[in-house]
């Protein structure tokens, strides 16, 4: 074995953090946590996972069930498609493979919603496949290690990374290696300055010899975010509330109330209304602001109440949903204040910093 995977197995067997999906050699486990780590703080995915597998706690479980449920179940923790896909790939499983996941990570690759990474996680953790898993922790510490100090995220420095990734990797506890490697990220060789005293790999390490380790990996600077201004109208008819299944790329499959880019008076707004929702409307009333911030953009929302002259009837792609059965369909956390304004609850701004934007931070 390696001298570097020796000393990180040693420092794993002392240190390694205590996860509920670890400690199983299941797939789908292994799949459904991966899923949830992407782009998402672990102490978020410690919330969500047991209650996903306590009410999926099967791939032939998961494949069975509604979109909106699975939806449902993943309400909070953003980037929805990694939700859709999971559901997705567990229906491509139960009909291409005898739900059972594939031990290749070439056929795990085909898998709607398994991307490399994935794939080298549950092959490597699950069925002690000797493949390595390449994330932006791994790429953080082997850049480091290594002294990588161009782009790491371009192809050519990428390819590097992964051979040298393949390199490391043990025939005897793949896994284990790759989840060190993974906890070395997030807990010591940390995005800016990382704890190189506490590091095992600290003798063979470059950038701690270099003394440039807070300068690396070398990423391009991320774009920022758009900011984009909307007026959130809640418009009800009796005990029901105007809502629509949003189509976009963003949020897809999850309930919003109207939205209207832009700035808008009250007296602005109604015609919009009028205009755009044919709807009789009362001049909106001001109810409260709120933002919230995704990956790429923020949104800037004014939420505004009013009535729906009645007899109302919903228009193309909007429902008039009682309030009674909010709680049952999945709405994203940007809807949080206008929920709490409709419900006349407090509201408690939702935690931007859930979800990382650094695609190399966990
Ligand atoms: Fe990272 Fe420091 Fe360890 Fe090098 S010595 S791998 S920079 S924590």
């Amino acid at each position: 074995m390696d001298r570097i995977t020796a000393a990180l197995l040693e420092w794993y067997d002392r240190c390694s953090r205590v996860l509920p999906w670890r400690g199983f050699h299941d797939a789908y486990r292994t799949w459904v946590s991966e899923a949830m780590l992407q782009q998402t703080r672990v102490e978020t995915v410690l919330a969500y996972y047991p209650r996903f597998l306590e009410r999926f706690p099967t791939l032939a479980a998961l494949a069975d069930a509604p979109e909106q449920d699975v939806i449902k179940a993943w309400e909070g923790l953003g980037y929805y498609s990694r939700a859709r896909n999971l559901w997705k790939g567990a229906k491509q499983v139960m009909q291409e493979y005898g739900g059972v996941l594939p031990r290749d990570p070439d056929q795990l690759r085909r898998v709607c919603g398994i991307g490399p990474y994935s794939a080298g996680a549950i092959a490597s953790i699950a069925y002690d496949m000797s493949v390595p898993a390449v994330d932006g922790n791994v790429i953080r510490v082997l850049s480091r290690l290594y002294g990588v100090r161009t782009n790491a995220l371009e192809t050519e420095n990428r390819r590097r990374i992964e051979c040298l990734a393949a390199a490391l990797v043990p025939a005897e506890r793949p896994g284990d290696h790759n989840q060190a490697l993974m906890d070395l990220g997030a807990t010591v060789c940390v995005p800016g300055t990382p704890d190189c005293g506490r590091c095992p790999l600290s003798a063979f390490c470059d950038a701690f010899r270099s003394g440039d380790a807070a300068e690396l990996p070398v990423l391009p600077k991320a774009k920022p975010q758009k900011v984009i201004p909307y007026a959130v109208v809640l418009i009800r008819s009796g005990g029901r509330v105007l809502m629509r299944q949003r189509t976009e790329r963003l949020l897809q499959g999850l309930w919003c109330f109207p939205m209207f880019e832009g700035e808008y008076t009250p007296e602005d707004l109604r015609p919009q209304i009028m205009k755009k929702l044919r709807l009789d409307a009362a001049l909106p009333v001001f109810a409260v602001s709120a933002r919230h911030v995704f990956t790429h953009q923020v949104w800037e929302m004014r939420i505004y109440e009013t009535g729906a002259q009645a007899p109302a009837s919903a228009p193309a792609g909007y429902e008039f949903v009682p309030l009674g059965s909010l709680k049952d369909l999945p709405l994203p956390a940007a809807m949080n204040a206008a929920v709490a304004a409709l419900t006349r609850q407090a509201y408690s701004p939702c935690t931007p910093c859930r979800i990382r934007r650094d695609p190399l931070w966990r």
